[in-house]
């Protein structure tokens, strides 16, 4: 089945609810059985059916069955945010003494837990350059017990050569996680290229309207348990009214992705030629150092990218991005708007020097006409030019 009719139809089973399209919304904490026989064979398998509101109910259940299903997982595990998905699985694999190996390009928070909380518990972690291969090798040591990756990266876009990594870390018994949030379930296949897990900030293209928080944890069968009851240990729980947003989210999932990445090809053929703008970033542009590995992996583009531009005054960049009309400023993406944001790649990066003469954007594509979102942008480089604009670095 296409990814466009599994989106369409799995997670749905209108003969067990009156004939009612989508699943309902289940408010549920207690979940009653008819006897005593029946309570006590539930709770021998608490991780089947629906058991208690905190486990899951036939909500959180369809969207679990329609993430799996999309990605080729065993299994998923719905949380109430993306970090929340993070967390859980650095925790379910990880004990005190044991090492992780971290990728330098990875989301902010994730670095912050992990030198963070996972440091406090005696859990070391070691950042490796994104463009590692083979020589990853080098940095695995007898108590290194997960590989973390993140492709492309956070807020520069570095795609990870997946496959090898992947073929190595097992080679040593290691498992692989993923965070997937960039590309989705749809543009990036993590189980086809030997992924154990693969995590998705489904706040962002899943849920897809920019009104809910949401993680999902999709899993192969060999670590769904661990997943599972690490997620159920720690108390996460998603709630009913936001799987079902997140269920909402996939029906359109496939026609948003494709023109939030038309979108940003336009927006970024328009940009790379002006002269206020340095570089881009972003894996499906031909000129992007990771575009080889992006074309030979990926399925496709989301709508996230990000710019460097020319070094400017502090008055230059704020009379550019305080005027903007259509581009929102503020964090998170993967919703229906257009968002830019300055960002700091400097501030989290230590495997890997991080030097740059302008200042960096993260520009979210929305799915607004593009001519707009372009007048938008060229009467933001006016007030750019007119306050200062560009300065010699
Ligand atoms: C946003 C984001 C997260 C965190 O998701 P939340 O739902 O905001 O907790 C994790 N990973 C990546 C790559 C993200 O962009």
């Amino acid at each position: 089945m296409h990814d466009e009719t599994a989106l369409t139809h799995f997670g749905r089973d209108p003969a067990r609810f009156d004939g009612v399209v989508n699943p309902p919304v289940y408010r549920a904490s207690t979940v009653l059985f008819p006897n005593l026989a029946a309570l006590e064979a539930a709770s021998r398998q608490p991780f089947t059916g629906t058991y208690y509101g905190r486990f899951g109910t036939p909500t959180t259940f369809a969207l679990e069955e329609a993430m799996a299903a999309l990605e080729g997982a065993h299994r998923a595990v719905a949380v109430e945010s993306g970090l929340a998905a993070i967390t859980t699985t650095l925790l379910a694999f990880l004990e005190p003494g044991d090492h992780l190996l971290m990728v330098d390009t990875v989301y902010g928070p994730t670095r912050f837990f992990c030198d963070g909380l996972l440091a406090r518990m005696g859990i070391s972690t070691t950042y490796y350059a994104s463009d590692s291969g083979a020589d990853l090798a080098g940095l695995i040591r007898p108590e290194t017990r997960l590989i973390f990756t993140e492709s492309p990266g956070s807020l520069t876009f570095e795609v990870q050569d997946i496959p090898a990594i992947c073929q190595l870390a097992h080679a040593r018994g290691i498992p692989v996680a993923l965070d997937n949030t960039w590309a989705t379930p749809l543009h990036f296949k993590a189980f086809d290229h030997g992924v154990d897990v693969s995590i998705h900030a489904a706040t962002k293209y899943v849920v897809g309207h920019a009104d809910a928080m949401l993680g999902i944890i999709n899993v192969n069968a060999a670590h769904h348990e661990r997943i599972k009851k690490a997620a159920v240990a720690l108390g996460h729980c998603a709630g009913s009214e936001e799987c079902a947003l997140g269920l909402r989210g996939l029906r359109t999932l496939a026609v948003r992705l494709a023109r939030h990445q038309a979108t940003a090809l336009t927006l970024i053929e328009w940009l790379s030629a002006r002269p206020e703008v340095r570089y881009v970033r972003y894996p499906a542009w031909p000129q992007d150092p990771g575009h080889g590995l992006w074309q030979r992996d990926f399925c496709g583009a989301s709508g996230l990218f990000a710019i460097e531009m020319a070094p400017c005054t502090p008055e230059a960049l704020a009379a550019f991005v305080d005027g903007l009309t259509l581009f929102g400023l503020g964090y998170s993406w993967g919703g229906f708007e257009s968002l830019l944001l300055p960002v700091h790649p400097e501030h989290t990066r230590t495997a890997t020097a991080w030097t740059t003469a302008g200042p960096w954007l993260r520009v979210h594509a929305g799915l607004e006409a593009p001519a707009d979102l372009i007048n938008d942008l060229a009467a933001g480089f006016e007030r750019w030019n007119r306050a200062g604009g560009t300065v010699d670095s």
